[in-house]
């Protein structure tokens, strides 16, 4: 695995192809698979919020999303190999869950925008299994019981749409909890899809 470092901050040196192999063998995998694909505010954010700077550190993957990252491996000659955006890889996944038969559940968005995006996930991608959705508007305390929802459905994939910083530290402090072989922080695909 090659990283480079943009502000401290470790990211994968890896093509889109490379990415979406290293995600598909994530799914055969016995442990949750922590993967994020930052732009260059999170990594902005990370240099003054030490807690999501370890939380990205952690991951299993950190997707060369922004732009600007790409820019700024070009200027310092960092040698990231080209863009990798959450919108494309879960496309890709997406289609590669309806061929294989494997599931997703889908957290985040507003009311009623979840249901809307699986809906549609389910008309553009043949053969995908939703497990579940969830909205992101939960209280704390509401928690225990999405996790038991996830669990209950079980997925190989979950997406999870709260945001940054805020969907990177929620996969990380419930990585251990979760029943499913990959999260992944994609932040407002949620909007895409449903829209
Ligand atoms: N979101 C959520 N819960 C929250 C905050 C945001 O579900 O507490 C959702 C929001 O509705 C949107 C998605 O997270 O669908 C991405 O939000 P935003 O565009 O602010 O984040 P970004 O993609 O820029 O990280």
């Amino acid at each position: 695995r090659n990283q480079v470092k943009i502000l401290g901050v470790p990211i994968d040196q890896i093509t889109e192809e490379e990415a979406f192999y290293r995600l598909t063998s994530f799914l055969e995998g016995s442990t949750v698979k922590k993967v994020y694909t930052p732009n260059p505010e999170i990594i902005m954010m990370a240099q003054q919020d030490e807690a999501l700077f370890r939380v990205l550190e952690e991951a299993d993957l950190v997707l060369p999303d922004g732009i600007g990252l790409i820019i700024a491996s070009k200027i310092k000659g960092l040698g990231l190999k080209e863009r990798v955006t959450g919108i494309d890889t879960m496309d890709k996944l997406l289609t590669y869950c309806g061929e294989k038969g494997k599931s997703i559940f889908l957290l985040g968005g507003k009311p009623g925008t979840a249901a809307l995006a699986c809906e549609n996930m389910k008309k553009q991608y043949k053969g995908i299994k939703i497990a579940g959705f969830y909205h992101g508007y939960f209280q704390g305390k509401d928690e225990p019981e999405i996790i038991e929802e996830i669990n209950q459905a079980n997925p190989d994939i979950l997406f999870v749409c709260l945001g940054a910083p805020k969907q990177e530290k929620w996969i990380y402090k419930y990585q251990h909890q979760l029943n499913c072989k990959l999260a992944m922080g994609v932040g407002g695909s949620v909007d895409i899809y449903a829209g």
